[in-house]
């Protein structure tokens, strides 16, 4: 059953917004616009229909359509995996512009949708979907190439970056959240094989995945990282179940359970877990800010065309400082925010060292949790300026509305370094 009102027409972007065209504001460079550009051809030619089948599954009620989302799902992350967009590891010198802002740029892309100049209408973003590419290609992928040997890269790092496969990282405990030097999860030497035991919560793409860099405690007492291959979810004494999230409809949050689960040794990656954790938390969170950014400029997208076109006591609602205020206000701190990321992204790429820098990562979880609450704002505005419509799921998938929600806390933001030591960069 289709559970949309026929007095509620889909609502249409009708127009192209000068302030959210990405390609024609100087924070970016030429060499970035051009691989934008290229993205958003991309986008349109291939992901648009995927993109619109996993909104338009949302409003079925009464009929299953998880076994539907997972086969889009997994088929986008091999199409981008084709063009590198999965993973931006590898193929450094085909591009102009370093990998960590490349990874930026997709995101953003990815979460905000265009306005395309080639058939003069918007193709909407989905934060989902960029969270498992966000999960597979990048938390799972960087920590595996810093640490793998050749045998742990061809076997499992070339068929994630190459063709796609889905991965996963599983650092997130019932008790160990933020504080993950609370980590539990066994990882018992016997002979030849490690054995897990425990359970990860909130891992993105975890019942997809066909591997998993899990965290867990060695005998010695310290944390190490493992790559579980789940061969097809199919591996002995491994569950994998859906968390349901309010929001992220398709990123396939899971809860894994490993009970005596045998893996073998050679799939240990040498170094300390902690270290091959933190090897990729700078890139996920300037990452995780570029999301926010997209998915704030895509609800203004729906916010200003909603105010142009509805009309309340013989006035348009853009006509209404309290509608027009926030969404102008919202777009000049994108703008600012914008700035701060491509300077970190561009930096990182020119010194990779300092990835592994204390105030950088610092800064840059002040800038993800400072995006992740303005993509909040912007959603509360835009729930604000919908009346009743912001109620309901044709309005609410259509946008994304309840995604900001979840990454307020989503992939790791509040990892040792506190809160408030980090924001002090971006006070206002
Ligand atoms: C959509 C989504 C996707 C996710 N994907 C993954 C994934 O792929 N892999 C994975 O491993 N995990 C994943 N996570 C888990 C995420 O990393 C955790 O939710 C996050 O680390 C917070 O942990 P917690 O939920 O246990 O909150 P808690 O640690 O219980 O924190 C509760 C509150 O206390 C605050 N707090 C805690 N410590 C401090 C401190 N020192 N200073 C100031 N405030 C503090 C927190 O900010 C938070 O507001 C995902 C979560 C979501 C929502």
């Amino acid at each position: 059953m289709d559970t949309r009102l026929p007095e509620f027409p889909e609502l249409e972007i009708n127009g192209y917004i000068t302030e959210l065209d990405l390609l024609n504001n100087p924070i970016f460079t030429a060499k970035e616009k051009e691989f934008l550009s290229e993205f958003y051809d991309f986008m349109e030619e291939n992901l648009e229909t995927d993109l619109k089948t996993l909104e338009e599954l949302n409003y079925l009620a009464e009929e299953p359509i998880q076994e539907k989302k997972r086969e889009i799902v997994v088929n986008v992350m091999k199409k981008l995996a084709e063009k590198s967009y999965y993973s931006t590891i590898f193929d450094s010198e085909d591009y102009d512009i370093g990998n960590v802002s490349r990874n930026a740029l997709i995101a953003l892309a990815l979460c905000g949708g265009f306005w395309s100049r080639n058939s003069e209408k918007y193709i909407g973003g989905n934060w989902s979907i960029e969270m498992g590419r966000l999960a597979g290609g990048t938390l799972y992928c960087n920590p595996v190439n810093y640490k793998a040997n050749d045998y742990q890269r061809n076997k499992f790092l070339n068929p994630v970056v190459k063709s796609g496969a889905m991965a996963a990282s599983a650092m997130t405990e019932f008790i160990a959240g933020s504080d993950v030097f609370r980590i539990e999860l066994r990882l018992e030497e016997r002979g030849n094989k490690i054995i897990a035991n425990g359970k990860k919560l909130f891992i993105t793409n975890g019942m997809l995945a066909d591997y998993i860099c899990l965290y867990g405690r060695l005998d010695n007492g310290r944390l190490g990282a493992i790559i579980v291959d789940t061969e097809n979810q199919q591996l002995k004494n491994f569950e994998s179940s859906r968390v349901i999230t309010y929001g992220m409809r398709d990123a396939f949050v899971s809860r894994l359970v490993f009970d005596d689960a045998e893996l073998p040794k050679a799939n240990l990656l040498g170094g300390d877990g902690l270290d091959i954790m933190f090897h990729q938390l700078t890139e996920e969170r300037l990452v995780i800010s570029a999301e926010a950014l997209g998915d704030s400029i895509k609800k203004l997208f729906y916010a200003h065309s909603f105010a142009i076109q509805r009309e309340q006591f013989q006035r348009k609602l853009h006509q209404y400082q309290i509608i027009r205020f926030p969404i102008t206000k919202n777009m000049r701190e994108v703008n600012i925010y914008l700035s701060a990321l491509m300077s970190y992204a561009r930096e990182i790429d020119k010194k990779q060292q300092l990835e592994r820098s204390k105030i950088m990562a610092s800064q840059v979880m002040g800038l993800k949790i400072e995006t992740c609450e303005l993509a909040f704002q912007t959603s509360l505005d835009l729930f604000r300026t919908m009346g009743g419509r912001g109620y309901t799921e044709q309005y609410c998938n259509q946008i994304g509305l309840l995604d900001a929600y979840c990454m307020i806390h989503g992939g790791g933001s509040h990892y040792i370094l506190g809160d408030s030591e980090s924001r002090k960069f971006f006070k206002k």
